[in-house]
């Protein structure tokens, strides 16, 4: 694998995303026999990534985030927006374009145990992407198993063990190995670290941080922890019911969270009382059905700060004069009308 210590990220976006959308024919409660309905699981996501460095995507569970790796990836078709890698649109799913890219991006799930085959040995987990794609052969696919599992810090004695012999936080290095063989330039991480210790957390993180100063990777970094994101994440983008509704800088944005639903998010990370600068925003209410998404902003049954405006007019993801993008009329000094309780 060819590194790049200087790890330097180019002006050029290595993805390009611009107003994606995917929507689902879904049927209300009712089964069968419920009324036919539409679900905007992604409605109208841009953002750019560049090499060498990583987009934090944070929501609670529903508001898009994996659905929106997975367009990313080509696993699925978006219903409207567009995909660029390396500036080229993702070719159609299943086609041979479309397999040759999946080499430069990569993807890594929660569940470590789960993406290896426990009948097979490390070894040739790690080798078996070469031989997928017709890449090397014999001594020289092994030679670059053993020098990706040494890149993730595990030694040539991992080579003929099993998965179920290691722990969780070895699985998920495994798994990094096995993605890295190829020599992606793009890694989309689907909560990698929640399934493992905490104490381990820290380790896969630090090493994911390692592995990108080294070959140059960029992440597309999914998380429900903002703690986690603020760590390893040049940017954050937040989401709420298939929209971003605030992305920039991680320190300002967890600081100083400009969308009151950033500001819930920021609230619910556990900090020692005294630590705290804003008194605990504890939302009412689950996340609304998408298929039910309430009009104006999605947010406004939950938003303690929702005016009448909320109600009836979208608001717009638009830049604060720090530079950080919000959707939302009272963080633009724009919101009208009486103030809703929410
Ligand atoms: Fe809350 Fe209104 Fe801002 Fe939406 S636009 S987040 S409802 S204040």
């Amino acid at each position: 694998m060819t590194e790049t210590p200087t790890a330097a990220a180019t002006d050029r976006a290595l993805l390009e995303v611009r107003d994606l959308r995917r929507s689902f024919q879904v049927r209300r409660a009712g089964g069968l026999f419920g009324r036919p309905a539409t679900l905007h699981a992604v409605d109208g996501v841009s953002f750019d990534l560049r090499p060498g460095r990583t987009l934090g995507l944070v929501g609670e569970s529903g508001c898009g985030k994996t659905t929106t790796a997975r367009l990313v990836l080509g696993v699925l078709s978006p219903t409207g927006g567009r995909v660029e890698f390396e500036g080229q649109p993702v070719p159609a799913p299943g086609t041979a374009a479309w397999r040759a890219l999946r080499r430069r991006m990569q993807m890594v799930f929660q569940d470590p145990l789960g993406a290896l085959d426990r009948r097979i040995s490390v070894g040739h987990q790690v080798m078996e992407p070469l031989a997928i794609h017709g890449i090397a052969a014999g001594a020289a696919r092994r030679s670059r198993a053993l020098e990706l599992l040494d890149a993730v810090g595990l030694g040539a004695s991992f080579f003929q063990r099993y998965p179920h012999e290691l722990s969780g936080g070895q699985r998920q290095r495994i798994v990094l190995a096995r993605a890295l063989i190829l020599e992606p330039s793009l890694l989309v991480c689907d909560e990698p670290i929640s399934a493992l210790d905490v104490s381990i957390q820290a380790q896969v993180i630090n090493l994911l941080l390692d592995l990108q100063a080294r070959f140059d990777l960029a992440y597309l970094f999914i998380s429900h922890d903002l703690k986690v994101v603020r760590q390893i994440s040049h940017e954050v983008a937040v989401m709420y019911l298939g929209r971003i509704v605030e992305q920039g800088d991680p320190d300002r944005l967890l600081v100083d969270p400009a969308h009151p639903y950033t500001q819930a998010l920021v609230s619910a990370i556990p900090v020692a009382a005294a630590a705290r600068r804003r008194p605990r925003l504890i939302l009412k209410g689950d996340p609304p059905n998408p298929v039910d998404r309430p009009g104006g902003c999605a947010f406004h049954p939950r938003c303690p700060a929702a005016t009448a405006r909320c109600a009836i007019d979208t608001p717009r993801l638009k830049p604060l004069p720090d530079g950080r993008l919000v959707a939302c009329h009272v963080a633009h000094g724009e919101a009208e009308g009486p103030r809703l309780a929410a």
